[in-house]
């Protein structure tokens, strides 16, 4: 078993999306941009809504990723500018992939629940795939198998003889681990990839140290398992992909090679220009504006 000395605890932070709704955000940090192509990562809740409230997202452009949903309680309803209108339950993945441009908004649908648990992701669309046509999947039915008690459901990539329908365009991998008993595992690792870890409920321990929730455990590549211990009803996320090699800007809700695109992408959101389409539905609720540029991305080439 190769050392794991080389692991990194990383604190993430509390951000706000949408207008109000409040999500630990482990990626990107100062000390880790991407795990593979992943190039954010935010958990949000458990928690429950008051009645009439919710996640809010306003319509909202995207350019050069993937946004990956992974839903564990609660309904999310998400209305994009291809006409897409679905509410993603419990088990499901969405998956929108941007490439040039699209548009969307994530509203709280009328439930009986108002409970919401969910992981939302970023995927860095590599060059040869970031100028695509944009396309939207729901994925109901993922790989899910027994490892040492833990359900471990496979989000993405391919491993003990399973493949994830999700697609993506970079090697990447997806889990979610649930121990209903609590229990512990060896966690096989492709020793090409590197991975971060992310305790979503429960007590969890990677490698014998206690993983708080809301901390990143960033294990960088060479590491051929792991090992997690839980409590009882605890779930655990884990991400791992290639290092991505591309360099990239990530600024609001687009991810680019350059300023420029940026500046470009930004200016056609203020436009209404028809790269990002219309979210057109009564329930979309308001268009997100755009912030003002940073200093270092103004007039930038
Ligand atoms: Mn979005």
């Amino acid at each position: 078993m190769t050392t794991q000395s080389n692991a990194e605890r990383i604190e993430g932070r509390i951000a706000v999306i949408g207008v109000d709704t409040p999500v630990a955000r482990l990626v990107p940090s100062r000390h880790r941009r991407t795990i593979g192509a992943w190039c954010f990562l935010d958990h949000l809740g458990p928690a429950d809504f008051a009645p009439g409230e919710g996640m809010n997202v306003g319509p909202h452009p995207h350019i050069g990723l993937q946004t990956f949903t992974w839903m564990i309680e609660g309904e999310v309803r998400h209305l994009d500018s291809l006409g897409n209108d679905i509410v993603i339950t419990p088990g499901q993945v969405n998956l929108m992939t941007a490439g040039h441009g699209i548009s969307h908004a994530e509203v709280t649908p009328p439930v009986t629940s108002p409970r919401v648990h969910a992981s939302q992701l970023w995927i860095a669309l590599p060059d040869s795939h970031r100028h695509m046509h944009p396309q939207f999947q729901n994925y109901q039915d993922l790989p899910i198998y027994t490892q040492d008690g833990f359900s471990v459901t496979l989000l993405v990539g391919a491993r003990d003889g399973h493949t994830s329908p999700v697609e993506v365009y970079t090697p990447l991998l997806g889990l979610d681990l649930y121990s209903k008993d609590g229990g512990t595992t060896q966690l096989a690792l492709n020793p090409t990839f590197e991975h971060g870890i992310v305790a979503l409920q429960g007590t969890v321990a990677i490698d014998g140290e206690v993983l708080p929730h809301g901390t990143l455990h960033y294990q960088p590549t060479g590491a051929t398992s792991v090992n997690i211990q839980t409590s009882a009803d605890a779930r655990v996320l884990v991400v791992g992909g290639e290092p991505f090699t591309e360099e990239i800007i990530v600024w609001w809700n687009f991810v680019a090679r350059t300023h420029d695109e940026i500046a470009v992408a930004r200016a056609d959101w203020v436009a209404e220009a028809p790269r990002f389409g219309k979210v057109d539905h009564p329930h979309a609720g308001t268009r997100l504006t755009v912030p003002p540029l940073e200093g270092h991305l103004k007039g930038a080439h």
